[in-house]
């Protein structure tokens, strides 16, 4: 679609994490069996679950906004899943799997922090208030899924994945 106005571009972000959240809840059970810390499986599933709500919540805004609920492809979030399919197929000690894939879904958090950030800023200015607050909601359990994850990373798997031969 060509985007020309400030309320086609702010739809055309949601359609862009709508596709992500999705391609997030088809990585994350994958990633979380991938690693050998309990702590970092177990922050992975309990996001996993988040994630399946902040896909409705978009829903939701799509609702409010009168628009049909559709995924846009966003090649940065492809880009940061398939980094972390290299690297499981690359790395053999599964420790060093543990560090490299908390360090990506850090990366998928970080992504998802500026998106939603923006379009949080983007539906105040365009008096969505009502949109803004739902896409609040998501923007603070990304940063505290983030946060999360510094704490394990700094907490176990880092030092664990270091120790490994
Ligand atoms: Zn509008
Ligand atoms: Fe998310
Ligand atoms: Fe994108
Ligand atoms: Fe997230």
């Amino acid at each position: 679609m060509a985007i020309k106005t400030m309320e086609e571009l702010f739809l055309h972000g949601l359609e862009d994490v709508y596709f992500a959240e999705k391609q997030i809840v088809k990585a994350l059970p994958k990633m979380a069996k991938a690693v050998r810390s309990k702590e970092l499986k177990d922050a992975m599933e309990t996001h996993l679950g988040e994630t399946k709500e902040q896909v409705k919540r978009l829903e939701r805004v799509f609702k409010l906004l009168g628009k049909k609920a559709k995924g846009t492809e966003c090649p940065a979030i492809e880009g940061l899943i398939e980094e972390g399919q290299e690297l499981m197929k690359e790395t053999k000690d599964k420790d060093v799997v543990s560090a490299g894939l908390l360090a990506g879904a850090q990366a998928v958090e970080h992504y998802e922090i500026a998106r939603y950030g923006t379009l949080v800023a983007w539906a105040r200015l365009l008096g969505h208030d009502d949109a803004a607050d739902i896409l609040e909601d998501t923007l603070e359990e990304e940063k505290n899924a983030d946060r999360i994850l510094t704490e394990i990373a700094l907490a176990e798997v880092n030092a664990q994945a270091e120790r490994a031969a």
